[in-house]
């Protein structure tokens, strides 16, 4: 999305850092502990365009926390959150392939931007749009099937 309002600007700019730290410690902490992708999960990366697949790696969660205490506790509707080549999965979600393809295309969009640029276009187009139209996130469902 080209040149949000400089209110938009300057609030992203605020919060990028942090953003930026929490995505990188989450993807450290994926790539040490996560698997490795199967050969099959393989050649689904590279259909859907993934450049480094075999640097991928996958860690299963059965729900994921929401960080704000209010808000604490498992939450179901977050099936999977991707930092890098670190993609962490709700397994109590149904469609993992789904889930698997949509989270693999956002590993295309950071191996396309870089952290700093995707979480700054991220954030930018969850102001501006919302995740049900952002750009980013449009792409990642219409992939959802090449999971099938
Ligand atoms: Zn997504």
């Amino acid at each position: 999305m080209a040149s949000p309002p400089p209110a938009v600007t300057a609030e992203v700019e605020r919060i990028l850092p942090d953003a930026v730290g929490v995505a990188q410690t989450r993807e450290r902490w994926i790539l040490k502990r996560g698997r490795a992708l199967t050969d099959s999960e393989i050649a689904l990366a590279r259909r859907i365009g993934v450049q480094e697949p075999e640097r991928v790696r996958i860690s299963t969660v059965q729900n994921f926390r929401t960080p704000e205490p209010k808000f604490g506790g498992p939450n179901p509707s977050i099936c999977a959150i991707t930092s890098g080549h670190g993609i962490q999965v709700n397994s109590l979600c149904p469609r993992q392939r789904h889930i698997l393809a949509h989270e693999l295309t956002h590993v295309t969009q950071f191996e396309r931007l870089g952290m700093l640029e995707f979480e700054r276009e991220f954030l930018i187009q969850m102001i501006l749009v919302g995740s049900t139209r952002a750009p980013l996130e449009t792409q990642a469902r219409e992939n959802e099937t090449l999971g099938d």
